[in-house]
């Protein structure tokens, strides 16, 4: 067949065979594979109606579409097939139970609480926690470690529940985002004053769209004017149905403030995780799970709260997560006793990684150290192979295709470093989120845990990049290097501020807008002919001023006759002057001779409009 053409240029073409690209591909890296030029790939698929640049990222679709037009089968790969890919060569599944149904045992459900701001997640988190601790040591210290285990009686058996103690759906759906499923049941909360509110109608969604079992707690009956019946009939037009209106999810009426009707709440959950889930797990296997929470401790090193979800976790097991590695040292529960075992839907925190994990990154049991090392290893030069084409993207975006649809897109490049993952996460979700219209964007190529390194300068020097640290500082020669380079980084420790300064960043990068001010108007009363310069009007300033140099603009029977004009002459007598005032005469040179008695002369100035 013979190759197409598009405005006489002939576009590569391939014989049927596969071609992989990473979930996110831009044009530039397919034609990389092809060996193809990128401006040719962005023709033919302006040809197919859709119109991107050579570096923008573009959807599987897409990727795929384009493919077929040129003879290439597309095959897409996520990050997650990728890893799952990786894990495989060391003959590791992850996400299965090993063995049959004989393996299996019983285990806790693991729930996450959701709702509007404001209608008592976190205190409601609080009270459990602080009211039912596993082990009968109510009133232990407990301390946040991003998730906890209590224990409730249901019809006389002892039954244990693990919290994730993260309120709010981003967590939530920013796990299920990358195909991490952390959650059994989602506890709905909904304060009986307030009602439904949009974040409830949010997490409903979220919760319904993963599939997870609801149980509303409804919270803040103390309160005066709480109407517990009417949060049940609201939630009706969600498809909640309470059982007492012929439904089947489970209603707990609670107040988080005095501690009221927490058991109640435990059991429906219980009730609800045996009447709807069948939860399961091989205790037997090599652990593993997800890691919920991680932070740099300045005494232990990385510490990640993670959450096993099948097998068991010993202290000495070899251990992946993420891109971090090591031998478990010492495992923690939510009270600081050390744990020696921990089995499926057991929350702990784990030291002795080499690095800080990401909240929804896997950790497996791996044979041995070397095992878990090169797993490690291979992931990093993964992430940073990727951020590296993200950055190189960058260069060509500006050098061939900046002017090649919207004009100039500005871009502003940040580079996110903070104590714990969960405010890198909540604090880039929070800027990615601000919206100053189309001219300018925000992308972030790096995001992680700890100190701002040497490397994430260099990775910021190359990309044009703004570090933020968020209640963290430069390591050793790292600022030195930003200030040699000249690498702006800032330091934040409250989110909002952040957002406040990178806003305005943005504003301060879009193109100034301009606003006409009017400044004064002066009606023509005589006209003088002076020799060389022309006709020059004999005015009477009627309102404002007029000032020399000033924009003009000549007006007769209210039409506009002459645009675009300069006051080039200012005179009252025969002195040049700058201004003249509302009720003087003055003599006005606009470098244009078509003028009549009775016209106006209108000046104005362009003002940059705040914005
Ligand atoms: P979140 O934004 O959903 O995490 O809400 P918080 O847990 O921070 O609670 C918001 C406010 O409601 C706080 O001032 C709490 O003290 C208050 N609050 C939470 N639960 C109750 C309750 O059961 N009764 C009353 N009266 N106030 C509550």
């Amino acid at each position: 067949m013979q190759a197409p053409t598009i405005g006489g240029e002939r576009l590569p073409r391939g014989n049927g065979e596969a071609v992989r690209l990473p979930r996110g591909s831009t044009l530039s890296d397919f034609a990389d594979k092809i060996g193809a030029n990128p401006a040719s790939l962005v023709k033919a698929l302006l040809h197919l109606g859709e119109m991107v640049t050579a570096t923008q990222s573009v959807s599987d679709e897409t990727l795929q579409l384009l493919g077929a037009e040129l003879n290439y089968e597309v095959q897409v790969v996520s990050p997650e097939d990728e890893d799952r890919e990786l894990l495989e060569s060391f003959d590791i599944e992850f996400g299965e139970d090993l063995g049959d149904e004989g393996d299996r045992a019983a285990r806790p459900p693991v729930v996450t609480v959701m709702g509007h701001v404001d209608h008592g997640k976190t205190k409601l988190l609080d009270a459990i926690r602080n009211t039912n601790v596993a082990g009968g040591e109510a009133g232990g210290i407990t301390q946040h470690i991003g998730a906890y285990q209590v224990s409730t009686e249901v019809d006389g058996n002892e039954r244990k529940i693990t919290f994730i103690d993260t309120p709010g759906h981003q967590a939530f759906t920013a796990m299920r985002a990358r195909g991490a499923k952390s959650t059994d049941i989602a506890v709905l909360v909904v304060a009986a004053d307030d009602g439904v509110k949009p974040q409830t109608t949010e997490a409903v969604e979220h919760a319904q769209a993963a599939g997870v079992p609801i149980v509303v707690a409804v919270n803040k009956i103390d309160k005066e004017g709480a109407d517990p019946q009417r949060v049940r009939a609201q939630l009706t037009e969600y498809g909640i149905v309470a059982e007492e209106f012929g439904g089947e999810t489970q209603f707990a009426d609670v107040s988080a403030l005095q501690g009221k009707g927490l058991d109640g709440l435990l059991e429906a959950v219980v009730l609800t995780a045996d009447a709807e889930l069948d939860l399961r797990a091989n205790p037997r296997q090599k652990a593993q799970g997800i890691a919920i929470e991680a932070h740099l401790d300045r005494g232990r090193g990385p510490v990640a709260t993670v959450l096993v979800q099948r097998g068991t976790l010993r202290v000495g097991d070899a251990i992946v997560c993420g891109e971090g590695y090591g031998r478990v040292r010492a495992m923690l529960d939510e009270n600081g006793n050390s744990v020696a075992e921990a089995p499926p839907s057991r929350p702990v925190l784990v030291l002795g990684l080499t690095a800080v994990p990401s909240a929804g990154d896997n950790f497996i049991v791996v044979p041995d150290d070397r095992v878990a090392r090169q797993i490690a290893e291979r992931r990093e030069a993964r992430v940073r192979a990727a951020e590296l084409a993200q950055s190189r993207g960058r260069r060509t975006l500006e050098e061939l295709f900046s002017d090649l649809e919207k004009g100039e897109v500005q871009e502003l490049v940040l580079i996110i470093k903070g104590d714990v993952s969960g405010s890198v996460e909540a604090l880039e979700d929070a800027l990615t989120k601000i919206d100053v219209g189309d001219e300018v964007g925000l992308r972030v190529i790096r995001r992680g845990v700890g100190a701002i390194t040497q490397d994430d300068v260099n990775l910021a020097i190359a990309s044009d990049a703004v570090v933020i640290g968020f209640n963290v500082r430069p390591e050793g020669k790292a600022r030195e290097l930003a200030d040699h380079e000249g690498v702006d980084v800032r330091f934040y420790s409250v989110i909002y501020q952040a957002i406040d300064e990178i806003e305005a960043a943005l504003k301060g990068m879009l193109k100034p807008e301009y606003e006409e001010v009017q400044l004064g108007t002066a009606e023509i009363v005589e006209i003088f002919k002076v020799p060389r310069i022309g006709n020059v009007a004999g005015c009477m300033v009627r309102s404002g001023t007029v000032n020399r140099a000033s924009k003009a603009r000549l007006v007769r029977d209210g039409v506009v006759v002459a645009d675009n004009l300069t006051v080039s002459s200012l005179r009252r007598f025969k002195d040049d002057v700058t201004e003249v005032r509302e009720g003087f005469e003055c003599g006005i040179g606009i470098g244009y001779s078509d003028i009549k008695i009775g016209d106006s002369i209108e000046t104005f100035e362009m003002r940059e409009k705040p914005r």
